[in-house]
């Protein structure tokens, strides 16, 4: 009875010291670490609700049953129940299912259903995406229901959740759903979700005067689903202060530029973190050394030669190693790192790729690794091990990108104790500051336009301080390792917001 009591008055305690009032959040999208990752928004669906459920927030995640979530996973699933929801014009129906699986003070709901999610990747093509993401954002809000559970604020990530708030403001507008507030986060405004208007009417049974210029329909015929959730959304966030800036101009706004200018009073942006515990070198089992702050500097050397044995470099721990770990496609700037990828190589120099993505990119860089063999690694690949050993024995990341919503690789590159070299563009611009050589302050090292000589100046730059300075560069690696890219900063800014929908 006395020990009940203790426990008692430990648990009140607790919950005392919590934020107050507590919030309930569902996050609805389309993927989530570790379950299913193909870039930053698995990530931001993993370490966010983690983060929030640390600030008084009861958080659900809802993302598909896909077949390619690893079995480690699929076997510790619950069945919570199912049922029939009716979907297409035609009064088609299609079974849903959930499967409840709870992590570190976090509820995933896995959305089930076969003949949507059995493909071995979650995106294949807009044939086959197009309804999936239909049926996926219609199942989640009817699956809240089912389970009677209704959210103070509904988070919806991309285009593939963006269909959400419209479905909760039509079809839903009469269940017990209706009082929740939705905000939808554009991880990257390039993926829009763009088809034919008949399709889209037939996959959503929407009410005919969505389909109207001022929600669902873009140019002469086709509907637009992104833009469609854009104007139902309650509040509209992306993922820097920059590009939210920068996706009201025509340059970035992938066509919606004039759409989020009118809906600018509600569009904002709160920075990413990364998750410090997923990502920390004092801890990483998957590198050659882990190390802290303190040991950075001989680690790293340690780490480095590991690295060029694996990856069978010429093992030199005084050679300056770049580092790039990226999908292979325009927005990343690879094209300018073809340009200068030659001149780089001066005998100091190695270049280590992780990535995959388009052909012509994997192609040059195999290219130039048969080019320089020793110097040049292109590791044409998708691997998470390869990546942390990577961040850790490479000195500096490239991030040249043409455009970059938030970015976590240079995030996780500082977290490590490499120096970024960016473009300052998006989240780029917002998170690495400038090195400044004579305040000695910044992080990294930045260029503005988009050219190949500026980024070449830039590595250059860099290259200059680490062989004639290394004091000063040391000095820069454990300041970028000292800074704070955890989530906490944002969970809060996150959480400021809900309540702002939510007093
Ligand atoms: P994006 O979401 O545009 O792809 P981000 O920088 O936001 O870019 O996130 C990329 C994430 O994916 C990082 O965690 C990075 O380490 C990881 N990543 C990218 N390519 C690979 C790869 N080939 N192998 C392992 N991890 C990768």
């Amino acid at each position: 009875m006395e020990n009940e009591k203790t426990i008692n008055t430990e648990n009140t305690a607790v919950e005392n010291t919590l934020p107050q009032p507590r919030r309930s959040i569902a996050f609805i999208g389309s993927e989530c670490y570790p379950f299913v990752k193909t870039g930053g928004l698995g990530d931001v669906m993993y370490a966010l609700p983690k983060a929030l459920a640390e600030l008084n927030c009861d958080v659900k995640v809802i993302i598909p049953r896909y077949h390619c979530i690893p079995w480690e996973f699929q076997e510790k699933m619950v069945y919570r129940g199912s049922f029939d929801m009716d979907l297409c014009a035609d009064g088609t129906h299609y079974y849903v299912g959930i499967m409840e699986y709870v992590h570190d003070g976090v509820v995933y709901d896995f959305i089930d259903n076969d003949e949507f999610f059995t493909n071995g990747s979650p995106y294949v093509n807009l044939v086959d995406d197009i309804p999936k993401y239909c049926y996926f954002c219609k199942a989640a809000l009817a699956a809240l229901n089912y389970m009677d559970w209704i959210p103070d604020v509904i988070h919806c990530h991309d285009w593939q959740a963006s269909l959400v708030p419209v479905f909760l403001r039509t079809q839903f507008a009469d269940t017990a759903l209706r009082d929740a507030k939705t905000v939808l986060t554009i991880h990257n405004l390039r993926f829009q979700g763009v088809y034919n208007i008949p399709t889209l009417r037939y996959w959503t049974n929407l009410p005919e005067y969505i389909f109207n210029k001022d929600v669902f329909k873009t140019g002469y015929d086709d509907a637009n689903m992104l833009k469609a959730g854009l104007t139902y959304a309650d509040i509209i966030t992306t993922v820097s202060n920059t590009y939210a800036d920068e996706i009201e101009t025509p340059f970035y706004g992938e066509n919606l530029d004039a759409h989020l200018r009118y809906h600018s009073g509600k569009l904002r942006g709160i920075v990413n973190g990364i998750d410090v515990a997923q990502w920390d070198p004092s801890k990483d089992t998957k590198i050659a050394e882990p190390y802290s702050i303190t040991e950075v500097l001989d680690k790293k050397k340690a780490n480095k030669r590991a690295l060029q044995e694996e990856l069978g470099l010429e093992v030199d721990e005084g050679k300056f190693v770049i580092g790039l770990i990226s999908r292979l496609t325009d927005q990343k700037g690879l094209d300018l790192v073809n340009q200068i990828l030659p001149s780089l190589i001066d005998g100091n120099t190695q270049v280590v790729v992780l990535g995959t993505g388009d052909v012509r990119y994997e192609d040059s860089f195999r290219w130039f690794e048969n080019d320089f063999r020793g110097s040049v690694c292109s590791c044409i690949m998708y691997d998470e091990g390869r990546a942390h050993r990577i961040y850790a024995g490479a000195d500096a990341l490239l991030v040249p990108s043409l455009f970059e919503p938030c970015g976590l690789t240079q995030l996780i590159a500082m977290r490590y104790g490499t120096i970024p070299v960016v473009r300052e563009t998006g989240g780029l611009k917002d998170t690495v500051e400038p090195y400044n050589m004579f305040t000695q302050t910044g992080n990294g090292f930045t260029f503005d336009r988009y050219e190949a000589g500026l980024l070449y100046d830039a590595v250059n730059r860099a290259k200059t301080l680490y062989f004639t300075d290394r004091w000063h560069w040391d000095e820069m690696v454990q300041r970028d390792m000292a800074k704070d890219v955890s989530w906490e900063a944002s969970a809060w800014q996150y959480r400021a917001m809900y309540l702002e929908l939510r007093p």
